[in-house]
């Protein structure tokens, strides 16, 4: 049983340890590298028009990482269990996802519908997207983001049941390469009585209505 419990819950770490314990580049550290970027796509830094486009390319980046400074199984931490008898399905839909994927450092721009199962205990709902946040301000493949934000879920508040689609576009596909228009890329992880029948097939339904 317990290593059944295991299976479906995954220990934290596993999902939150990918944090580089390398020195921080200094602020002009970065800016420089955007210079040489600049200068790298054909243009020169030092025209007008491009003076402050390195600080602010450095301020976008503290916002479009801010995922990194953010602990997602303490932003759980705080639980409700005062929820009158409440055992039935929790579901916030169309949380908006802003990410960046980690072959291109290109845009990931989508939804991320959550739903669980209580046992007991609910966390507030801006929490579950304050968890989109932090998985996804981030570099990111959109699988490993679902499994993470499915992950901590079930490991911090041991529902009996979790069930994240994301559902999204990407930059790096539509604007370079094969320059495909108007394709999004759907992923699901599904946990606990989410992942037998015939809850599996009730949830799927209710998520994608
Ligand atoms: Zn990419």
């Amino acid at each position: 049983m317990l290593e059944c419990d295991q299976a479906i819950f995954p220990p934290a770490a596993a999902v939150t340890a990918r944090i580089t314990e390398a020195p921080r580049p200094s602020r002009a550290e970065a800016e420089a590298a955007v210079c040489t970027l600049i200068r790298w796509a054909g243009d020169e830094p030092s025209r007008e028009g491009l003076l402050a486009t390195p600080a602010r390319v450095v301020r976008a980046y503290e916002e479009w990482f801010s995922g990194y400074r953010l602990d997602p199984a303490n932003l759980l931490s705080r639980t409700f269990d005062e929820v009158g008898g409440y055992d039935d399905l929790v579901m916030l839909r169309d949380i908006p996802l802003q990410s960046t994927c980690e072959h291109h450092m290109a845009a990931i721009r989508g939804v991320v519908h959550i739903a669980y199962l209580p046992n007991r205990r609910v966390v507030g709902i801006s929490k579950l997207a304050r968890l989109v946040e932090a998985f996804g301000r981030r570099l990111q493949i959109q699988e490993r983001l679902t499994v993470e934000i499915a992950d901590t879920l079930a490991h911090v508040l041991q529902p009996r049941g979790v069930a994240v689609i994301v559902q999204a576009s990407h930059e790096c596909l539509s604007s370079r390469g094969v320059r495909l228009h108007g394709v999004s890329m759907l992923t699901r992880r599904l946990l606990g009585e989410f992942a037998q029948e015939p809850q599996r097939r009730e949830i799927l339904v209710a998520l994608s209505d």
